[in-house]
């Protein structure tokens, strides 16, 4: 069984995820970890985010993978475990503009395939219902409001100790939206079958026990 959760930056997709597959005891497949893996990986090597050339080089020569730790997503990019350098803003900013590059999704695509075949998985992403797994049982289109998203965001950098600056937090979080729904390969969009949540008002549970009674419904064992 595979559920896909697409939807914008910041709408809570991966705490969602990580929760409902912990609940199914299904693996959970972080694909923007990936994507963000290669735009680590430019950085480390000096590449500006406009080479597409050596970009494209560099991420049909690396060799990323998944391992999991108990039930936690580890990513490895030639055999070191990057997982810790993924999650800063500017990789994140990085990661939506190498995803613009045919050869970054054809490579990630594969993996993420691969991992959906031999598991039961919920894998969230940006194009995981229109793309990666058009026969998911279970879609989700998972979305919040730009303000709600960016103060999400602020209050999790406060609580790490730093001292953000809310309009550039959901300035940068509506570009990569922008970024993300127009670009020509696998834009973010929502599919036709996919059910729409908005967890604006919701409470983390609330959307954890929404997306468990879907899967319930669409034939998962709870
Ligand atoms: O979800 P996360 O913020 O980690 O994703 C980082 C970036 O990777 C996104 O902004 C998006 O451009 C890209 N991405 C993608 N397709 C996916 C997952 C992520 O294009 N399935």
């Amino acid at each position: 069984m595979n559920i896909a959760i697409d939807g914008p930056a910041g709408a809570g997709k991966s705490t969602i995820a990580r929760i409902v597959s912990a609940r199914l005891g299904y693996i959970y497949v972080d694909t923007g970890a990936m994507f963000r893996a290669v735009a680590y990986n430019c950085t480390q090597n000096g590449i500006d985010a406009r080479d597409t050339e050596r970009i494209s080089s560099l991420a049909s020569s690396a060799d990323i993978s998944i391992r999991y730790v108990g039930d936690v997503q580890r990513v490895f990019l030639n055999d070191a475990d990057v997982t810790d350098h993924l999650r800063d803003e500017a990789v994140g900013n990085m990661a939506s503009v190498v995803a613009q590059i045919p050869v970054v999704r054809s490579v990630l695509l594969d993996l993420q395939r691969k991992l959906a075949r031999e598991n039961d998985v919920v894998m969230d992403g940006r194009d995981i219902g229109t793309c990666v797994l058009p026969d998911a049982e279970l879609k989700v289109y998972l979305t919040a409001s730009s303000a709600v998203r960016a103060k999400r965001r602020y209050d999790e950098l406060v609580a790490k100790g730093e001292n953000p600056d809310i309009t550039v937090i959901e300035k940068d979080i509506i570009e990569r939206d922008e970024r993300d729904m127009n670009r020509e390969i696998a834009p973010l969009k929502q599919a036709d079958d996919a059910v729409l949540v908005d967890s604006s008002y919701m409470t983390i549970d609330e959307v954890t026990d929404r997306i468990i009674s879907l899967a319930r419904d669409a034939g998962a064992k709870v």
